[in-house]
């Protein structure tokens, strides 16, 4: 995570210093305070800063957002997409039957504290299945924060892993 900070830095140092502010604003004020720790939240403790953890906890806080995950849907649908995980194809209607109609969550591609605090684009959300969206942000090697790309090569490297098990790809 501070490689990829280091390296936003770098490229895109204006964006990165509005952020920043942003970050220390919302710190400062107390805002980001206020938000609750979220479930998804995988462990907590592999954060060593404050301000990180309560950035990973805003994002996620952002993706549990009703309306944009919902928006998200309609865009997929729109496209004549299945609404599956985009890293292990899972299906929940497929699965599930009825009961699992709809139901996915969306996680950012670029986690936010990279892409900055403006406003989130359709195109910056994955749809994934619950499994893969905590492993997204489960702490591992220094990072909390990896993408459905890098997670199903992950997947792909696992002997065992369940990418070619799954009931619908
Ligand atoms: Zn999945
Ligand atoms: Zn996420």
């Amino acid at each position: 995570m501070t490689a990829l900070i280091a390296e936003a830095f770098s490229t895109r140092p204006s964006e990165m210093m509005e952020a920043a502010q942003a970050i220390e604003d919302g710190i400062s004020s107390g805002e980001l305070i206020k938000i609750p720790p979220q479930p998804d939240e995988v462990d907590p403790d592999g954060y060593a800063a404050r301000e990180g953890r309560l950035l990973a906890r805003w994002a996620i806080s952002r993706e549990r957002n009703p309306a944009l995950r919902k928006r998200k849907i309609a865009e997929t649908y729109r496209l004549g997409r299945r609404i599956q995980c985009d890293v292990c194809r899972f299906h929940f209607l497929d699965a599930y039957g009825p009961i699992g109609q709809d139901y996915i969550e969306v996680h950012h591609i670029q986690p936010l504290h990279i892409s900055g605090p403006r406003e989130t684009r359709l195109n910056d959300l994955a749809l994934v299945c619950a499994n893969c969206h905590r492993m997204c942000h489960r702490s591992h090697l220094g990072s909390s924060w990896r993408t459905p790309d890098a997670l199903r090569r992950m997947m792909a490297d696992t002997p065992r892993g369940r990418l070619d098990s799954t009931i619908s790809r």
